[in-house]
């Protein structure tokens, strides 16, 4: 299957698992970030790191899915996350590949792998290949680039219809 890099986000479009994944424009981003607290713009906007060990969603065990902070997007489920030690919530999959999108990072002088929202392009940390089976992946997040939302809730989707 062809991909056609040039406008693929252009046209508002479903992922596999059912979710809107057109990309959010500007103006519907800086409306949704009005809602943000100074660390989560931070994270999600200004690409920042919170510190190790001090999001409030690693030590979360309980059941549910994590959503985009930003937009609502779910970008992981509980039955994925495990623990890695590195002091960020840390995943081996995502809720749905098509909810992430991964970008080249030479910040720092290293080469690592950025995820971000793919609707609304909110910074949500880095994938490195050293994660467990069954993917090898894993996704480090900032606490602040999500909401959590327990078993049987469904996250918002707090993009508006047709964008
Ligand atoms: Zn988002």
């Amino acid at each position: 299957m062809a991909i056609n890099t040039s406008r693929r986000d252009a046209a508002p479009r479903r992922s596999a698992s059912g979710y809107d994944v057109g990309r959010i424009g500007a103006a519907e981003r800086d409306r949704l970030a009005k809602d943000l607290s100074e660390e989560e713009r931070r994270i999600l906007l200004e690409h920042g790191t919170e510190r190790a060990f001090c999001g409030t969603l690693l030590h979360n065990k309980e059941e549910g899915v994590y959503a985009c902070r930003l937009c609502g997007l779910p970008l992981f489920r509980s039955g994925a996350k495990f623990e890695s030690g590195t002091g960020w919530p840390s995943f081996f999959q995502p809720f749905d590949p098509e909810h992430i999108s991964e970008v080249r990072d030479n910040s720092y002088g290293m080469t690592r792998t950025e995820i971000r929202c793919r609707r609304c392009d909110g910074h949500l940390g880095h994938v490195f290949p050293d994660g467990p089976p069954p993917t090898g992946q894993r996704y480090c997040l900032n606490s602040a680039a999500m909401a959590f939302f327990p078993e049987g809730q469904e996250p918002p989707q707090k993009v508006a219809a047709g964008q």
